[in-house]
């Protein structure tokens, strides 16, 4: 296949293109480089059936020209992490719904394929759980901007089901917390790559609330597998899939584990809520996937134990501790 992936120097993005890459297709990853870094995809230079182009998913003509040149589109660019939506809750509705805009706009015309990333977050603070594709979802009011990242995926949603009316052929994927190497720890990236980098400086493990709210913590590959298999699968058009391990741990336990796993004497504390995002602010205080639904059609199975991924994302975090200096230099070049 030639494939474009949308956010693909970023953190799930960069693991799918080499992904790709290993399968023997050809990649070309659009990115702006807001979150994601060119040092994810730098290892991949030189390969013929890899290319770079920087810029913004928005913009129609550039999205139009490299959609024209792909087979299938692995949409994954957007605005994501709660950190980010809180603090500019515009770029997260504009980039989302814009981009996504913009990638089916250009798909419908060429009859290309595509796969859109989307969110357990759409399920909101929902305490149906497990949470099935099909079911309502529960967001809190306007008010509160995290719940502006929640609808800007869903509306991406609809309007992949609308394209996929008028014959587009799109599924849809919704991950559920993914974590791995290359997570972004600057401040507002996952929780998993908080605590590590945290825990690796000797600082205090920062617990949310009470840590009684529970996540399912998915390593990167599973992700990936299920990005693929839902890419690919004829049984997969026009439908929607949760992507994601179905272990609940709460955040106080993954806070323990990865204290256990560093060996770091890092204290857990707790900061509340408002300290973190203000005064506006809501949680989903479980989320989980029910998968049946991605096993049957898909095949898809989480591979990856928690503990298993956990060490491997940590020994990433560990050698770039090591040497922060070659990686910057990567990404200047
Ligand atoms: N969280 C936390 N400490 C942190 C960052 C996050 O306790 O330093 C909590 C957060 O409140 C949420 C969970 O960890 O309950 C997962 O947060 P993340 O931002 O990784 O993803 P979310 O599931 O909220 O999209």
């Amino acid at each position: 296949m030639d494939t474009l992936i949308t956010g693909g120097a970023g953190y799930i993005g960069s693991h799918l293109a080499d992904r790709l890459l290993a399968d023997g297709h050809s990649v070309v990853v659009l990115d702006d480089l807001s979150t994601g870094r060119f040092e994810n995809v730098a290892h991949h230079r030189g390969n013929p059936r890899f290319a770079w182009v920087q810029g913004d998913v928005r913009d129609a003509a550039l999205v139009a020209r490299l959609v024209e040149q792909c087979d299938v589109v692995f949409h994954l660019a957007a605005v994501v992490g709660v950190g980010h939506v809180v603090r500019d809750p515009l770029r997260c509705i504009q980039v989302n719904v814009g981009g996504t805009e913009a990638v089916l706009a250009a798909a419908f015309a060429r009859r290309r394929r595509v796969l859109f990333a989307s969110s357990s977050e759409v399920y909101g603070k929902s305490d149906r759980v497990p949470f099935r594709e099909e079911d309502d979802r529960i967001l809190g009011p306007t008010r509160v901007p995290r719940w502006a990242y929640a609808v800007s995926k869903a509306l991406d949603e609809h309007l992949c089901f609308a394209y996929a009316d008028r014959g587009l052929e799109v599924s849809i994927v919704r991950y559920f917390n993914s974590y791995g190497p290359r997570m972004d720890d600057r401040g507002y990236g996952s929780v998993v790559a908080r605590f590590i980098s945290q825990a690796l400086k000797g600082e205090p493990l920062t617990v949310y609330g009470d840590g009684h709210q529970t996540r399912c913590f998915t390593y990167v590959s599973d992700t990936v597998e299920g990005t693929v298999r839902a890419a690919t699968r004829t049984e997969a058009l026009g439908q929607a899939f949760n992507i994601g391990s179905d272990r609940e741990v709460t955040v106080r336990d993954l806070a323990e584990m990865i204290r256990t796993l560093t060996g770091s004497s890092s204290p857990v504390v707790q900061v509340p809520f408002e300290q973190v995002f203000g005064a506006y602010y809501e949680e989903t205080s479980r989320r989980r996937p029910a998968i049946d639904k991605a096993r049957r059609l898909l095949g898809f199975e989480p591979a990856v134990s928690l503990e298993d991924g956990l060490k491997q994302t940590i020994r990433w975090f560990e050698e770039r501790t090591i040497s922060p200096q070659s990686t910057q230099r990567t990404q200047r070049e």
